[in-house]
């Protein structure tokens, strides 16, 4: 029992320690790995628009300090705990490992809904979060992103916050904020492109076309609108998507691009009248060629994971498919071939790369060169993963978290163990 207790941390752990037993990672020099380093509670108060007075809940985790800041998003939802932050951060630990990036992981959130919220109390929130978090951020120690919840606008109010606080305009302590304050052009897009991108390299890698393939698309914000639009360009169908309200199926495919001006106007799926109304467990398990989970944590569980009908499980959400449902789809005898979340959905945490980049340097980069440099480390890393996977014989999500532990256990035996 750890501060972090909770089922999603448990299946980081579990990720883990199977990876480790791989890797033969000694049992005493695992707890340093694997342990986030430091984990802030707060008590978030701000004042409602009825005059009340509400104290949310907010977190960040920092998981390893080794390789440089750490890094990752801030996440506003009802049901952020402890130990769903500190999994969030360990992956992002993984993930920046094997793309290369010289950061930790990071992980926050405030629990709280945010579409109950109004756009002033919002913004309180979010300055008030930024504003307690100071001690513990900084543009070398922990750089923030947007995540489920939040957005460019939440990374500009951060900004802006801790820009107040140091006296100067401080664009790199966050990134994914609005390009007219120093964000970066393609940041909006990126995980969405990226988890097109190699959706085509795995469509290539299995003789497959996408002008005939079909597929599904759960959780349609940021990263799920983007994909689904951006896979519709290359010619798939777009069999059905959802939200958190609705799931909604159309054989014959959906417009995207209708889909996202309904978004625009109505702030959800929930009043969309395309398609048919279907369950997420029915969405999920529809027949389809790509799969792309891209809302929440866990949704491919034992009890589904034997009834998915795809071909390519593109995992744009962090931490969609457990332990147990990945030795179910492993085991079936037309596997899935899974991209794994750390590879997947890597392209947003590239380019917010690229912006702290540009934003410590006071450079701005032109769209193409942005877009030129994702596809190369994304192609770089996904060439590495597939070559470790056939190397060793192990799924491409071992290859991709083995790739991963390794080099952060390599630093920190090199660093040696302080004093
Ligand atoms: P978002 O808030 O913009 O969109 C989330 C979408 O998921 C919304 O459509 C929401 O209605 C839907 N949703 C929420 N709970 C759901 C549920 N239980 N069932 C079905 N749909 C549900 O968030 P986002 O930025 O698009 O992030 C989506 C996922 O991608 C998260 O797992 C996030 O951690 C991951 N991710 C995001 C980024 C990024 O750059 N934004 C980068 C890497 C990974």
């Amino acid at each position: 029992m750890t501060i972090y207790s909770g089922p999603v941390y448990q299946m980081a752990e579990r990720q883990f320690h199977l990876v480790a037993d791989h890797l033969n990672i000694p049992i005493d020099e695992r707890e340093r790995l694997l342990r986030p380093k430091r984990g802030i509670t707060l008590a978030v108060p701000i004042q409602m628009d009825d005059g009340s007075t509400t104290v949310f809940d907010g977190f960040r985790v920092q998981h390893h300090l080794t390789m440089g800041p750490t890094k990752g998003g801030t996440r506003f939802a009802p049901a952020v705990d402890m130990g769903e932050v500190a999994a969030l951060a360990t992956w992002m630990s993984w993930k920046c490992a094997l793309v290369g990036l010289p950061y930790g992981g990071a992980k926050g959130g405030v629990a709280c809904d945010p579409r109950a919220l109004s756009r002033r109390e919002l913004e309180s929130l979010s300055r008030r979060y930024m504003q307690e978090m100071i001690p513990f951020v900084g543009v070398h120690i922990d750089v923030m992103a947007p995540d489920l919840g939040t957005n460019e606008q939440t990374m500009a109010w951060f900004m802006d916050t801790y820009s107040m606080h140091a006296g100067h305009t401080t664009p790199e302590i966050v990134t994914g904020k609005p390009v007219s304050v120093g964000g970066t052009k393609g940041r909006r897009e990126a995980t969405g492109l990226g988890v097109v991108h190699l959706v085509a390299r795995a469509l290539t890698h299995l003789g497959m076309r996408a002008d005939a393939s079909t597929a599904i698309v759960q959780g349609f914000g940021n990263v799920g609108s983007i994909a689904a639009l951006e896979l519709s360009r290359l010619g798939v169908r777009i069999l059905g998507v959802s939200d958190e309200y609705v799931a909604i199926f159309d054989p014959n495919g959906f417009d995207v691009e209708e889909l996202i001006r309904h978004m625009e106007e109505h702030g959800s799926l929930q009043s969309c009248e395309l398609g048919q109304r279907v369950t997420q467990e029915q969405l999920l398990t529809s027949n389809c060629d790509i799969l792309v989970p891209a809302a929440v944590e866990r949704v491919i569980d034992e009890g589904n994971a034997a009834k998915l009908s795809c071909r390519i499980l593109a995992e744009a959400a962090n931490g969609p498919t457990t332990p147990e449902a990945d030795l179910i789809l492993s085991e079936r005898d037309e596997p899935v071939f899974v991209i794994p979340d750390i590879l997947c959905n890597s392209g947003g945490v590239i380019v917010s790369y690229f912006e702290w980049l540009q934003g410590l340097h006071q450079e701005n980069w032109d769209e193409e060169e942005i877009l030129r440099k994702l596809r190369h480390k994304l192609d770089e890393s996904f060439d590495e993963v597939m070559a470790r996977a056939k190397r060793e014989n192990i799924s491409t999500r071992f290859a991709a978290l083995s790739i991963g532990i390794e080099k952060v256990w390599s630093a920190k035996k090199q660093r040696g163990l302080f004093p």
